[in-house]
């Protein structure tokens, strides 16, 4: 293994056709309010092992919000999420005692519970993704490979020594080898982006979230982390993607989903939602686009 594998290659070939039980990621029923305002209504997804979902819409459509609560950064208000893995994972193997939802390699966090999601649960929730943030959200005052280790090594408990090791040769991978000494200031946006992915990857997810990540760059510079991705899709990652560059999403995603208030108003083959929508909200949205 590279340090850049995925947690499992995509399954291809006779016999391994897959299943509804390949689903890395599913999602049932999401709600989520701010105060008064509904922004998640009943958020259904479902994402395949090795596939890449990319979600479009209009600003405020509450795109970001569902990346937020796939991630823990924001606790949802009803409905579940479930994030399998191959093999269960050192937090679950600690939490799984008198913690049902963490008993198999599915984890699922229930939202809608009485009590609401235990912490155990949240915590290895959390710990099966990875965000790569539209303003990159590295630590200002941390070198490139300080901002890498963080989340392994302070959050994880991997071993440093290991871990840097891992890291060193993914952002030797991704032509930064010489600036692992350097803060992030000092670097262009499209680089700073790249720590962010490095980073996002060293925490060996089973699930990569992209928000915006090419809207804060330079025009010059989206190329770069574009290729990126799609190199990461082509490995076998599984991704989520907020994006607005609808080129990038028909060529790396597996399933386009639009978003608008709250909703998934259709999803599907990315050239059948770009260029034949079922619904006029889509068309409306693309129209405007072009
Ligand atoms: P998108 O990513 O599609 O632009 P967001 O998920 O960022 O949409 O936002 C969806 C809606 O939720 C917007 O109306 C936004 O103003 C609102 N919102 C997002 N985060 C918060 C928050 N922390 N507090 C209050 N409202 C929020």
């Amino acid at each position: 293994d590279t340090p850049l594998d995925p947690p499992t290659e995509p399954q291809h070939g006779e016999g391994t056709e897959p299943a509804a039980s390949a689903a890395l990621l599913t999602v049932r029923g999401l709600r989520k309010s701010f105060g008064s305002t509904s922004v998640l209504e009943s958020i259904d997804l479902t994402v395949a092992r090795g596939q890449v979902l990319a979600l479009i819409g209009p600003s405020g459509s509450g795109k970001t919000t569902i990346l937020r609560c796939l991630n823990g950064l924001e606790t949802a208000d009803g409905g579940t999420i479930t994030i399998t893995a191959e093999v269960a994972d050192a937090t679950q193997v600690a939490a799984t005692p008198g913690d049902p939802s963490l008993a198999g390699t599915a984890i699922t966090v229930d939202f809608g519970a009485v009590k609401g999601p235990s912490d155990k649960s949240l915590a290895a929730l959390r710990d099966r993704s990875a965000m790569v943030f539209q303003n990159y959200n590295l630590f200002p005052h941390k070198t490139v490979l300080e901002n890498v280790l963080e989340g392994p090594v302070v959050v994880q408990r991997r071993p440093k020594a290991e871990v840097t090791a891992e890291a060193l040769a993914l952002l030797a991978r991704v032509g930064l080898a010489d600036k692992t000494d350097a803060f992030p200031f000092e670097l262009s946006g499209g680089q700073q982006q790249r720590v962010g992915i490095v980073r996002a990857l060293a925490l060996r997810p089973q699930l990569l979230l992209f928000d915006e990540p090419t809207s804060s760059l330079d025009p010059e510079l989206v190329g770069d982390v574009l290729r990126l991705i799609k190199e990461l899709a082509i490995e076998g990652w599984t991704m989520v993607i907020v994006t607005h560059e609808l080129e990038f999403a028909r060529e790396v995603a597996s399933e386009i989903a639009f978003v608008d208030g709250g909703t998934i108003v259709e999803h599907g083959d990315p050239r059948q939602v770009l260029r034949n929508p079922r619904e006029e909200r889509t068309r409306q949205f693309l129209h405007r686009l072009l």
